[in-house]
């Protein structure tokens, strides 16, 4: 054998061994893909021109003025998701979560502000919860004034009209766990409405097992011809922003600072664009969020909800948060003249489809560790068995440490825990995902080290 020969063999040997029972590549779900296609841009496009309509949703503006301010926009959400749910059969349970907020930096005098959101009750799992998101709230140029205009068509109407738009067309199907579709005020003031959601979840022990917030999704038109046109942005945290110190100093020294449960779920929302829309794909970003910037994922992160952000790729800063107006000849406002419609639907097929796996699947396992009880060249995983009744199996997922994603799979069965034979925990990443007697692959969950 000449040694080209034989380097190329012993590659292949490396390589069998490496990807023994390697699963299939996904292929798309019928019934998943279907949705994909109802998602309207028309629609989408209907709802944002509504928002609009009202002038101001500013979270200080009038609440009880059928045709202008927040309270008008209350009213036709919860109105719609009602309609939807007629649709369905009243598949949907659709509340309004009224509280008073307190007086605040970006809130004058004590205010009520109302969460409308619409729940699509799991049919085996209904205790486990996904919530996806936009807010309906907007603002001119100041947070704190309620009259000037404030069209908020990208910011944030296009996010609303996303959510609706799921809504109506994922309450077309079953999912074995819950789907919480939310539409939050009061994010301009500082994330109000989602983080009295966040903290009514943490306090009544809600099993919330992932968040997405759309905000600013209408891929602005001014930015038609940009090179990275069709992506559109996911931002995760590295770092768990509820990390304690304890955590902090196992992750010194095991590494994981780019393992958190939200950038694995950004990661599963990379594979399904990759899988179900190989023409308008994810970018994911290794922040929270833009710089210095918040959303509304984060009250849930701080209170150790797995959540992400989801907005377009480009900004133009001259149509958010600015009064409209033209000024020396140029033109600054969100109005909708600068929200590409279907762009906003190409947005909320990625969420939709991420939403219908992660709801589909069976829930990622839990208590994933490492075990490090000796030293050795092979790697030990183990996990708790899924009380889930269309459990199938678990595959061990791995990459090299400098990789952004699994590169790597392998089905190991219905067990709860499994050696790597030959594979050094010191060389690679690994993590746990469950898959269900449907193929369904829940996210990954990275280990932890335990004797
Ligand atoms: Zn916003």
């Amino acid at each position: 054998m000449n040694t080209k020969f034989t380097a190329a063999f012993a590659l292949c040997l490396v390589l069998t061994v490496f990807s023994g029972f390697a699963p299939p590549p996904e292929k798309p779900d019928p019934k998943i893909a279907q949705m994909l296609k109802d998602i309207s841009a028309k629609n989408i496009e209907t709802t944002i021109l509504k928002l609009v309509s009202f002038g101001t949703r500013n979270t200080l503006s009038a609440q009880d003025n059928p045709t202008r301010g927040i309270g008008a926009a209350r009213d036709y959400l919860y109105n719609e998701f009602q309609k939807i749910s007629k649709d369905c059969n009243n598949c949907l349970e659709v509340e309004k979560q009224t509280f008073l907020q307190p007086q605040a930096a970006r809130v004058p005098q004590p205010t009520n502000l109302t969460n409308v959101y619409a729940v699509l009750k799991g049919t085996t799992n209904p205790e486990r919860v996904y919530v996806v998101s936009g807010h309906y709230d907007s603002m001119c140029t100041s947070p704190t004034n309620a009259d000037c205009d404030a069209p908020g068509a990208n910011d944030d109407a296009s996010g609303t009209a996303a959510v609706v738009e799921m809504a109506r067309v994922m309450s077309k199907q079953k999912y074995d766990a819950t789907i919480i579709f939310m539409a939050v005020p009061g994010e301009e003031q500082g994330l109000l409405g989602a983080t009295y959601f966040a903290q009514q979840a943490l306090e009544k022990k809600m099993d919330i097992e992932a968040m997405f917030t759309n905000d600013i999704i209408g891929g602005v038109t001014s930015f038609k011809n940009a090179a990275n046109r069709q992506t559109v942005r996911v931002f995760s945290e590295g770092v768990p922003s509820n990390e304690t110190e304890q955590q902090a100093e196992t992750r010194r020294g095991t590494g994981g600072e780019n393992d958190s449960p939200s950038r694995q779920l950004a990661r599963f929302i990379k594979e399904t664009a990759d899988v179900y829309s190989p023409k308008f794909g994810v970018t994911m970003i290794y922040r929270r969020d833009r710089y210095l910037r918040g959303g509304d994922h984060r009250p849930f992160l701080e209170r150790g909800f797995t959540a992400v952000r989801i907005t377009e790729t480009n900004e133009d800063y001259d149509h958010q948060h600015q009064n409209v107006r033209t000024e020396n000849g140029k033109f600054y406002g969100d109005t909708p003249e600068y929200v590409d419609y279907g762009y906003v639907a190409n947005v909320t097929r990625i969420n939709a489809a991420s939403l219908a796996r992660l709801a589909l699947a069976s829930a990622r396992p839990k208590n994933v560790g490492m075990v490090t009880a000796r030293l050795g060249n092979d790697t030990e995983l183990k996990w708790d068995a899924s009380t889930e009744k269309d459990i199938a199996g678990y595959e061990i997922v791995w990459r090299d440490t400098t990789s952004p994603v699994w590169t790597d799979a392998q089905a190991v069965g219905n067990v709860t825990n499994f050696v790597m034979k030959g594979m050094s925990k010191d060389n690679f990443f690994f993590g746990v995902r469950s898959v269900d007697k449907a193929g369904n692959k829940s996210p990954v969950s990275y280990p932890r080290p335990v004797r």
